[in-house]
């Protein structure tokens, strides 16, 4: 094979030309060309290793970049480190302690992924089980599937030895049933001048715009790493939208939605509205962008424009100033530990560690 036809060159090439072409601008497929060969060059994997969480997991960065010095594999180490925040009650978005669906049952979606065999696992809406992304693990390393959800989840886990634990704190509990008490129509049932469409498949005429603000509750994990051989895994872990209606599953379980890898690029996340982001296969195509060059921040920053053209097709999503009503943030991990997210709305922060040490960052912003 010269080099001109290795796997990655193919991959760069093909994802070039679909960007390029979806843009529909000849002399932009050009300048993609001119990125690619740039971004081969780069893409030696880092002296050591570069682990990027979303802003509430400085703890599973430290955790997982601890891990994969002492010689774990990347997979591992990330579901090791958002396994702190999976157990801690005070985070209301992940795991133990997360806001429950409308019925008060907690239900989690995670998924992970790991580059060198580009194997994933998922697990969607699962209950009494306080870390869905080890789940999910399970999933990738002694099954032929990808996904498992619900019973059957909870089933999977018992076998592996995973316990049985109540996920509901007071707290959350408490929340709910404010939430229930005051519910009016905030929650997720449309009504019918909310809808795009009617249940037999008819256009519903345009009725009265709703410009309030999605009024949920969102949060997620997502941590991804890169060790010194360009090893690349991600997971993404969560209690999804609170008070959902029971069984949604969002994108945190879905691959290349809320949580993607390609060893030969990278990884992206997503959290946010999950519904937004499936809709536009966000984390999937934030590598495709990297593969045609962008920078990691402008890869993410690429897919949050189509993410708000594409949703704000759907009008009650869109405020009169024409921004969004809901935010999302994108991460991205380029194979070379070069990092970067974006927001829809200002002060949003994301967290890294690497040979610096952990901290947080700021993420880019689409809307000032
Ligand atoms: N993306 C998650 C979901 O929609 C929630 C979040 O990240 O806040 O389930």
């Amino acid at each position: 094979m010269t080099p001109k036809h290795t796997r990655r060159n193919f991959l760069l090439a093909s994802s070039a030309t679909v960007i390029g072409a979806s843009a529909g601008v000849g002399a932009r497929g050009q300048r993609f060309k001119v990125n690619l060969v740039e971004a081969e060059q780069r893409l030696d994997p880092p002296s050591s290793p570069v682990c990027i969480s979303s802003g509430n997991g400085l703890r599973a960065v430290e955790r997982a970049h601890a891990r994969i010095l002492a010689g774990d594999d990347t997979a591992l180490a990330v579901v090791n480190g958002v396994g702190i925040v999976e157990a801690d009650p005070k985070d209301m978005s992940v795991g133990y302690g997360g806001l429950p669906n409308e019925n008060g049952v907690v239900q989690l979606d995670a998924s992970v992924m790991h580059g060198p065999t580009h194997k994933a696992g998922s697990v969607g809406a699962i209950e009494d089980i306080m870390h869905p992304a080890a789940v999910a693990l399970k999933v990738l390393q002694t099954t032929d599937h990808v996904m498992i959800v619900g019973r059957g989840a909870y089933e999977f886990a018992r076998v592996h030895g995973f316990k049985k634990e109540d996920l509901l704190t007071d707290k959350a509990r408490q929340a709910w049933a404010r939430w229930k008490q005051n519910r009016s129509n905030r929650d997720d049932w449309l009504n019918r001048d909310e809808m795009d469409w009617s249940s037999d498949g008819t256009r519903v005429g345009l009725g009265d715009q709703n410009n309030e603000p999605v009024p949920f509750t969102y949060g997620t994990i997502h941590c991804a790493a890169v060790n010194p051989k360009g090893d690349v895994s991600a997971c993404t872990t969560t209690s999804g939208l609170s008070y959902k209606i029971p069984g949604r599953v969002g994108d945190s379980p879905i691959i290349g939605a809320g949580m993607y890898v390609d060893n030969e690029i990278g990884a992206a996340g997503a959290t946010g509205r999950g519904e937004a982001v499936v809709q536009s296969c966000g984390a999937f195509a934030v590598t495709q962008a990297m593969a045609a060059g962008m920078e990691p921040t402008q890869a993410c920053l690429h897919v949050l424009k189509k993410i708000v053209s594409n949703s704000t097709k759907q009008r009650r999503l869109m405020r009169e100033n024409g921004k969004p009503s809901f935010n999302v943030i994108m991460y991205a991990l380029r194979k070379d530990g070069v990092h970067g997210s974006a927001a829809m709305f200002p002060n949003a922060t994301y967290t890294v560690a690497d040979g610096q040490g952990a901290r947080s960052l700021k993420c880019a912003v689409l809307f000032e």
